[in-house]
């Protein structure tokens, strides 16, 4: 709520001993070994009035208490005017998986008596993350982004049983296009089973209607039929109805399970019967984490960053617009690396074909080499041939002398 100042800790890394399973330690089966060298980090935001039990859910889905005890204030007349935004970082670890977890909170938000703009400081909030990481992408030295984005907002929707109300549809309309939404039916133990059901097909029919974008898992035909269908249980869930509790209970047989008891009996958190609250965990965590984030990067910040550099081009003076548009300035660029690449290929290709004559000159030459060497042996074997060829003759016809022996000597005479 408005009172969890104290909660505020920006940049404080707070190191947390995890009291349960959590299933971040699947991370690694999600993308390549090599981002597990570097740990995982992911940053979610948790959107709802105060009350609907926004950090009880995040203490309870990391096991841990992430959030320091609440300091509850003295009721005080100065009702803050704005809704505040408040960090929380903790480095976790599981089997030796580290996960760096941010979780951004927005007390105050629906909390006033006009709340006609309380979606504002949200966007402007997430978008300013997107700016931040913008910024570093522009920076010559790109090799270690920080990434600050949201890559996840779960929002509170009030266990009302009617419809959303128009402060839910109005933060979702304006939201949606910028963050990857989940909502949530928050303390669905206040519910019963019918009315929970109820209440999440007239929440889907309104968000259908006002046309709002929440998260939906991508289906990949490569995915095996197991994989398929645990993501379609995940996804008919939505809204999850949740429930929350950092607190054991005992249960029949003496067990003790987290969840919240009442007279009639204990509502399990960690039971599927019971709540969505595991399918909640299992997409934010074990399924969908690297999803959420690669929809974030590819989709939503990269239509945020495009509309930028366009409206960046039109604030100019719209007559030099055709100038400056940077789509057709991305594009110049573009044919100028192209003609670059391009200009190098073909001096690669130069620097090659000389490279390849000149060692087909050489083989040319060793091949005439050895051609005339093969021509030279095969004269030399012949006169050879030829030679013998004659003693045979003479020795057949029975003269006695090589004529060639006395032919010299009687020449030596006469000279
Ligand atoms: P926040 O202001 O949204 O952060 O709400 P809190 O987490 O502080 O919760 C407000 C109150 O609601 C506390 O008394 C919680 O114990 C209670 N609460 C939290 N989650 C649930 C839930 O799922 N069901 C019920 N019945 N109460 C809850």
């Amino acid at each position: 709520g408005v009172n969890t100042a104290s909660a505020s800790a920006a940049s404080n890394v707070i190191r947390k001993k995890l009291q349960g399973y959590v299933g971040f330690a699947n991370l690694p089966n999600q993308v390549h070994r090599k981002s597990v060298k570097k740990g995982f980090q992911f940053t979610t935001m948790v959107v709802g009035e105060s009350g609907l039990g926004k950090s009880t859910l995040v203490n309870t889905l990391f096991s841990t208490q992430l959030y320091p005890n609440k300091v509850v204030a003295e009721p005080s007349h100065e009702t803050p005017k704005t809704v505040d935004i408040q960090s929380i970082t903790a480095d976790i670890e599981e089997n030796g998986v580290r996960l760096r977890l941010t979780v951004v909170d927005t007390p105050g938000f629906g909390d006033f008596v006009n709340n006609e703009e309380s979606w504002k400081p949200i966007l402007d909030n997430i978008e300013s993350r997107f700016d931040a990481y913008l910024e570093q992408e522009n920076r010559v030295n790109r090799t270690k982004l920080v990434d600050n984005r949201i890559h996840a907002c779960i929002y509170f929707i009030a266990p009302t049983g009617h419809a959303l109300k128009p402060l839910d549809v109005e933060f979702m309309r304006r939201l949606h296009t910028r963050v990857n939404l989940i909502p949530v039916i928050a303390k669905s133990d206040t519910m019963t089973e019918e009315e929970v059901h109820a209440f999440k097909e007239r929440i889907l029919d309104d968000i259908n209607f006002h046309n709002i974008q929440i998260f939906q898992a991508p289906q990949y035909e490569y995915d095996d039929a197991e994989t398929i269908a645990e993501n379609r249980e995940i996804m008919s869930k939505i809204p999850f109805a949740i429930v929350g509790s950092d607190k054991e209970v005992e249960i029949e047989g003496g067990r003790m399970v987290r969840g919240r008891k009442y007279p009639w009996g204990v509502i399990e958190v960690d039971n599927e019967d019971h709540c969505d609250f595991v399918k909640l965990r299992q997409m934010l965590i074990r399924t969908h984490m690297e999803e959420l984030k690669e929809y974030t990067n590819n989709f939503l910040y990269e239509n945020y960053r495009s509309e930028k550099l366009s409206a960046m081009g039109i604030q100019q003076d719209p007559t030099v617009f055709k100038e400056v548009n940077p789509v057709q300035k991305m594009e110049e660029e573009r044919l100028a690396h192209e003609t670059k690449l391009s200009k190098m290929e073909a001096e690669m290709k130069m620097v090659f074909q000389a490279k390849v004559q000149e060692k087909e000159a050489k083989l040319k030459q060793s091949e005439e080499e050895l051609y005339a060497r093969h021509k030279e042996m095969k004269e030399a074997l012949e006169r050879q041939r030829q030679e013998l060829e004659e003693k045979k003759k003479r020795l057949e016809s029975g003269r006695p002398l090589t004529p060639e022996k006395s032919k010299k000597k009687g020449f030596s005479f006469n000279k």
